[in-house]
């Protein structure tokens, strides 16, 4: 097993790591980045104030905007020679973030990485197939290094090129399978249309999957049509890049590294830590970062944080599926919707393909509208929209106009992550 003792750490031992770590970030990043001396005093808080874990409340968060506002390397904790590379945040609109990282930081990564693989089941001499994007995006190179740590065999075939995706998964027998859910969802259709029979022609039987938000039913999807386990996994480029967290086998949530991570859950309006088992914002503090150290970390994912121990024996605290992202939320007449509830919704009727589409306009009033792939002889069943439109309507709270549209009429990602909104008020 990979870094078996850091993965069972006993409670007491890792609260106990956690305080004398966090201490030292502490100082650490309020001496060499200016950005924290300022928060700091602003907020007259003492590196020397924080005593206990709980005194982790008294730090000031870390935001985007702090990133974005120091770009490119603002927030370096080192001198720039002692780089060993660089990553960038997709950065949709304006300026990207750019993280750094040291050889110590990309070591560790590459050993959380690691640990992550290890939980999935990855084993040496396994052939890993890591369908994500190689290059600035952490993703990729993340997954390369994590392989690589467990002594897995690596194909980097990086994203998209479809074809050549499913003959070298099927040639080289690729046992595990890393990938975003919207592109492994893809590649069940792909490689039927290219005359494959998943079960029989691929020999994949680990999937990981992250990078963006995936349902339950999604993943029994992927699951029924390759007979492969997934796991999903949780990362940020602010925070290394993947393999923050990950689902162990009991896959109850996804146990987040509590010896490099703390994890909080805030109220994203008030700033006010919740008690353990309520939704709110997750925010991170790193707690070995060299080159960019982040304290109370305002991620915008919306999830739920546990601390039991887990049945696998793990201590490391779990984090729920995550919801969405603050920013994908859809305010729709004053009611709040997240696309992975519609995906919830909708992956749960097995009639209705796996491709979706929400499309949100205003007319008067606001609209939501969803297409949704089916089979043609289905398309103009009446009863199925009926279903639908009932369905998401007892979980949204409010009304849908459903279309059915055939199978593969809507489009596919094949690179990135989906994106399956199209919001038109921004537009009217
Ligand atoms: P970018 O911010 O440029 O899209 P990142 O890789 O940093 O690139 O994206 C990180 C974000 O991706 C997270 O903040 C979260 O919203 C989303 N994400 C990552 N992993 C998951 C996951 N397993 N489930 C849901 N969302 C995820
Ligand atoms: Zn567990």
């Amino acid at each position: 097993m990979f870094e078996h003792k850091a993965q069972f750490l006993k409670r007491k031992e890792l609260k106990r790591v956690q305080l004398s770590k966090l201490r030292r970030i502490v100082s650490y990043a309020y001496q060499n980045v200016p950005l924290f001396k300022k928060r700091f005093n602003e907020a007259g808080v003492k590196p020397g104030s924080i005593r206990t874990l709980d005194d982790i409340e008294k730090i000031p968060f870390t935001v985007k905007n702090d990133l974005r506002d120091n770009y490119p390397l603002g927030v370096l904790a080192v001198p720039q020679t002692r780089l060993y590379c660089l990553h960038a945040s997709s950065g949709t609109t304006g300026k990207p973030i750019i993280m750094a990282y040291t050889r110590g930081d990309l070591e560790r990564w590459s050993k959380l990485m690691g640990r992550s693989f290890d939980v999935a089941g990855v084993r040496r001499g396994d052939v890993v197939q890591n369908m994500f994007g190689y290059g600035l995006f952490t993703g990729g190179l993340g997954f390369h290094y994590g392989a690589r740590a467990v002594g897995a065999t690596i194909v980097p075939t990086g994203t998209g090129n479809t074809k050549r995706q499913l003959m070298l998964m099927k040639d080289l027998r690729s046992r595990v399978a890393a990938s975003t859910p919207s592109y492994m969802i893809y590649l069940c259709e792909a490689s039927r249309i290219e005359g494959y029979e998943p079960k029989v022609d691929f020999a994949v039987k680990v999937g990981i999957f992250g990078a963006e938000p995936w349902s339950e039913q999604t993943r029994k999807r992927i699951e029924d049509v390759f007979g492969l386990r997934a796991h999903d996994i949780y990362g940020m480029s602010e925070l290394y890049g993947p393999g923050v967290a990950i689902e162990c086998e009991q896959r109850n949530g996804l146990h987040v590294w509590g010896d490099e991570f703390l994890v909080e859950t805030i109220n994203p309006d008030t700033g006010d830590v919740l008690e353990p088992g309520k939704e709110g914002e997750l925010v991170f503090t790193m707690l070995s970062r060299e080159a960019m150290p982040l304290l109370r970390y305002r991620t915008r994912d919306l999830s739920r944080v546990f601390e039991e121990e887990c049945a696998c024996g793990r201590y490391h605290p779990r984090i729920q599926r995550i919801k969405g992202r603050s920013d994908d939320m859809l305010i729709i007449g004053g009611v709040n919707v997240f696309p992975s509830q519609v995906e919830h919704v909708l992956m749960n009727i097995p009639t209705l393909g796996d491709q979706y589409q929400i499309i949100v306009s205003h007319a008067e009033l606001d609209r939501l509208a969803v297409k949704v792939e089916t089979t043609p002889e289905r398309v103009n069943d009446p009863n199925l929209l009926k279903q639908i439109q009932s369905d998401l309507l007892a979980v949204l709270g409010i009304r849908a106009d459903v279309q059915l549209v055939e199978l593969g009429t809507l489009p596919r990602t094949e690179v990135g992550k989906a994106r399956r909104v199209i919001d038109l008020r921004t537009k009217e």
